[in-house]
């Protein structure tokens, strides 16, 4: 088979991490006789550099062209860097947003599932995880408060500001969609988070999601106040299986939910739309305090990979292939920096990538 796939490495560690998991598509490519295509495309930090802008047009079809993207991270430290004293929309993160709006790229789905071997690193009591978990937050990214109108005005001698928060019943049933789709092949279960008890919007989104539900009687479908649940990931995260919410509450939910795996460098995600195209990066940032010293964790990225082949290319063997190769690198006891324990191998990010692609 062959397949294009559009690089973004952008700022920070993103060229490392990129580096290694193209690393682990090459042993792939090799393996099962794919011909991958790799096009580079330059976004964030590293585009404005020679641009002066986080994403040119140029690069946004070049991108749009191939199968599906794979992104490192863009930005930088915004307390030293020059790129935050720009313009709002001239810096990195906005040629991200360009991105994600442009390809229509409205689901993410960011799985947070608990390694056996990297349950030290856990920070929650070892009675509430000793059985694990095993979860997705399926988190709507191109609509509510990240895209409504938004204005702060001087008003009688004082600044007020006020943000637009729209759903329409299309955007929230397309979702819903794919939330029960990817819910009937895992443990058929999705928590539906909103705060229906207060916005207008919420009380919507209920509506619509009951609805979808009808089409797909053998999932169990509850609703769950955004309060309750992030207090229930705490304290009981066992009991999810697909979260799916709209975008600001995925935007904290998610990143509570990477965190009680104690190990960010290890969480994939995935955006993706309604037909196989998808963009695909690790849930972290750009590290840009650990960057150009080989000390990143790159299977965050790899998992990204994986994600790709699996949800973009329909290549299941050769996901569940990469995903093995990682456990199998964890069992062995190989460790990167961030996730270093006693009695355990220290690796680079550069031999974390190749160990990992030995293995496939
Ligand atoms: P971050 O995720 O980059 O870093 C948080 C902490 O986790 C840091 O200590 C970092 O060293 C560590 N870390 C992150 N990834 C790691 C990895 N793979 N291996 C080992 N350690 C890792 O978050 P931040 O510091 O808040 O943000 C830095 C920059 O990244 C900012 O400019 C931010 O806007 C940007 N950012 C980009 C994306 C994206 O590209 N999608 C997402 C989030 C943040």
């Amino acid at each position: 088979m062959e397949r294009k796939i559009a690089v973004i490495r952008g700022d920070g560690i993103g060229p490392e991490i990129v580096d290694g998991a193209l690393k682990v598509i090459d042993a792939i490519s090799e393996k099962y006789g794919h011909k991958f295509i790799y096009e580079d495309v330059l976004m964030g930090g590293a585009s404005i550099n020679v641009y002066g802008k986080p994403l040119t047009d140029e690069f946004l079809s070049k991108a749009a062209s191939c199968d599906a993207i794979l992104l490192g991270a863009i930005g930088g430290d915004a307390s030293v860097s020059p790129w935050y004293k720009l313009e709002s929309f001239l810096r990195p993160e906005a040629g991200l947003l360009k991105l994600r709006k442009s390809l229509n790229l409205f689901a993410n789905l960011r799985p947070s599932y608990l390694y056996d071997e990297l349950k030290d690193a856990c920070p929650l009591k070892e009675e509430i995880v000793e059985d694990g978990f095993d979860m997705v937050i399926m988190r709507e990214l191109t609509g509510g408060l990240y895209f409504g109108e938004r204005e702060t005005v001087l008003k009688n001698g004082e600044y007020v500001a006020h943000d637009n928060l729209v759903y329409s019943e299309s955007e929230i049933r397309r979702i819903a969609i794919r939330a029960f789709d990817i819910a009937r092949k895992r443990n058929k279960k999705v928590t539906s988070v909103d705060k229906a008890n207060v916005i207008d919007t919420s009380r919507l989104w209920r509506k619509v999601i009951e609805e979808v539900s009808k089409e797909y009687p053998d999932v169990k479908l509850e609703h769950m106040l955004v309060d309750n649940c992030a207090m229930q990931l705490i304290k009981n995260p066992k009991q999810f299986d697909v979260i799916l919410t709209e975008n600001m509450f995925g935007d904290i939910l998610s990143d509570e939910a990477s965190m009680i795996t104690g190990s960010i460098g290890m969480l994939s995600s995935a955006s993706l739309r309604d037909d196989s195209f998808g963009m695909y990066e690790p849930s972290h940032g750009s590290a840009p305090d650990i960057a150009g010293k080989d000390i990143a964790n790159p299977i965050a990225t790899i998992l990204s990979a994986a994600m790709m082949l699996r949800y973009s290319f329909d290549m299941i063997a050769e996901a569940n292939s990469i995903e093995n190769a990682v456990k199998k690198v964890l069992e062995d006891g190989y460790r990167t920096v961030d996730i270093m324990s006693e009695g355990k191998k220290e690796v680079s990010c550069s031999k974390m990538s190749e160990l990992i692609a030995d293995r496939i």
